[in-house]
C-alpha cells in the first residue's frame, strides 16, 4: 500500500504532509479523521549487541538476574570474531528494518583489557554509519571500572574510541569510592556516563541515589543516563519522593526497560510473580526528570524473546506502566535522542523526510494492533512493513 500523508495524526490534529526532494516541505491541517500516526525515526538508548542471539545456545539454570549473568559468561568461550560480527549485523539489521536512526549497545567489560567485542562493534558501527548511528558503552563492573589501578585505562580507551563509560552497580562495597574515581575519570576525559544500577528488589540497592548525589557534586547533569533502578518500585514513598526530586535537580536521567524487568524480576520456578520492578516513571517525567524506554536484551539469557523494535517496546510500557502512548511516545524517539546527543531530524517544515508512520486513526488505534502497517521514511524514500521484523 502507498503511504498515504493527506490525513496525518500529529501532535493531537490531522495534518496533510508535502514533501520534496527528500524534505518536509509543507504540513497544513487536514479533516480528520486520520489514516496514520506520525513519529520521529526512534533512537534507542540501551541494547546489548554483544549478547544478543545467544538465547538458543545458553539458558539461564537459574532464575533471576544473576542466573543470566552466569550463563551469559559461560557463552563467552562463543565469541569469536565472527560470532560477534554475525550476531551484531543481525541486530542492526532488525533495528534499521524497524526505523531505528540511532543506537547505544553496551559492551561487557569485565577484564581489565579491551574486549573484542568492543572493537567488532567499532567496525560495525562504520560499517553502518550510513544507515544507524551507533554508540559505543562500556559495561564495566564497578569494583573493576571503579578500581585506581584499572579505571584510568579503560576510560582512556573508551575515550579514544569516542565511547560513553559505563558500570555495572549492585549493593556493591565500597561504593561510594569506587563511584567517586568513575566520576572523576568522566570529568578528566570529558566522558558521558551510563550505569546499570539497582537491578533488583533489595532495598538497601541505593547505587541510583549515589550517582544522582555525585552527578551534582562534579556538575554532570545532562551527561549521566542510569538504567533500571528496579529497586525504587519497592522502596517507601517518602524516600523516592526524595530520590525523584534530586535527580531532577541533578540532571540524571532514566531509561526504564520493562521487557528486561517484567521478565527478571520476582522470578522464582513454578511461581507467578507478584513484583514488576519497574521504576516509577510518571513520577520522575512529572518531576522533570529525562525518562526514556530501552528495549534491552533480545533473545539471549536475560531476555530470550524479543525483537529490535522500539515500537514495542511503547506498546509494553503502556500495559505494564499506563505510559498513553500519545503522550509518551518522546521516550523511544526525541528523548534518548537528546539524552545521548544525537541531532536526529524533527517533523518540522525544512527537515529531513525522515519519520515513521503507523497506520490507525490516532495512538491508541496504532499502538492496539502490532502488525499495523508501518511504512518508514528515509530522506523522503518509504520502506513498508506489514508485520515487525526480528
Ligand atoms: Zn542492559
Amino acid at each position: 500500500m502507498t503511504p498515504d500523508l493527506a490525513a496525518v495524526h500529529f501532535d493531537g490534529r490531522t495534518v496533510a504532509i508535502r514533501l520534496d526532494h527528500g524534505r518536509i516541505m509543507a504540513i497544513d491541517p487536514a479533516p480528520g479523521p486520520a489514516t496514520a500516526v506520525i513519529l520521529p525515526l526512534p533512537a534507542e538508548p540501551h541494547v546489548h549487541l554483544d549478547k544478543t542471539y545467544t538465547a538458543h545456545r545458553c539458558r539461564a539454570t537459574k532464575p533471576g538476574l544473576f542466573g543470566a549473568i552466569e550463563a551469559m559468561a559461560a557463552d563467552k568461550a562463543n565469541w569469536s570474531e565472527d560470532d560477534l560480527h554475525r550476531r551484531i549485523a543481525r541486530g542492526l539489521s532488525g533495528a534499521y528494518t524497524n526505523g531505528v536512526a540511532a543506537m547505544r549497545s553496551h559492551i561487557d567489560w569485565t577484564e581489565p583489557g579491551v574486549p573484542l567485542a568492543w572493537a567488532v562493534l567499532g567496525e560495525a558501527a562504520q560499517d553502518w554509519r550510513h544507515r544507524i548511528s551507533v554508540q559505543r558503552a562500556a559495561l564495566a563492573p564497578i569494583d573493576l571500572l571503579g578500581d585506581a589501578d584499572h579505571g584510568p585505562s579503560i576510560a582512556a580507551t573508551v575515550a579514544k574510541d569516542g565511547g560513553v563509560l559505563g558500570a555495572f552497580i549492585y549493593r556493591n562495597e565500597g561504593l561510594a569510592t569506587k563511584l567517586d574515581r568513575v566520576f572523576a575519570l568522566a570529568v578528566r576525559h570529558g566522558l558521558a556516563l551510563d550505569f546499570h544500577v539497582d537491578e533488583g528488589l533489595e532495598p538497601e540497592a541505593q547505587g541510583f541515589d549515589a550517582i544522582v548525589a555525585l552527578t551534582a557534586k562534579h556538575s554532570l547533569g545532562g551527561r549521566v543516563l542510569c538504567g533500571h533502578a528496579c529497586s525504587l518500585s519497592i522502596r517507601p514513598d517518602t524516600e523516592v519522593a526524595r530520590v525523584v526530586d534530586a535527580a531532577a535537580r541533578a540532571g540524571v536521567a532514566l531509561t526504564v526497560m520493562p521487557s528486561t524487568n517484567l521478565y527478571l524480576q520476582d522470578m522464582a520456578p513454578c511461581r507467578t510473580p507478584r513484583l514488576r520492578g519497574l521504576a516509577p516513571m510518571h513520577e520522575l517525567r512529572n518531576a522533570g526528570v529525562e525518562v526514556l524506554l530501552g528495549t534491552d536484551n533480545v533473545r539471549d539469557p536475560f531476555y530470550p524473546y524479543g525483537v529490535y523494535d522500539p515500537v514495542d517496546t511503547l506498546r509494553l510500557g503502556a500495559v505494564s506502566a499506563h505510559l498513553d502512548p500519545a503522550v509518551w511516545h518522546d521516550a523511544i524517539t526525541t528523548t534518548p535522542a537528546r539524552v545521548m546527543g544525537f541531532d536526529l531530524p524533527k517533523i518540522a517544515v525544512g527537515q529531513p523526510a525522515n519519520f515513521m508512520l503507523i497506520e490507525g486513526a490516532d495512538w491508541a488505534d496504532a499502538i492496539s494492533n502490532p502488525r499495523a502497517g508501518r511504512h518508514i521514511f528515509r530522506a523522503g524514500k518509504t520502506q513498508t512493513q506489514g508485520a515487525v521484523a526480528a
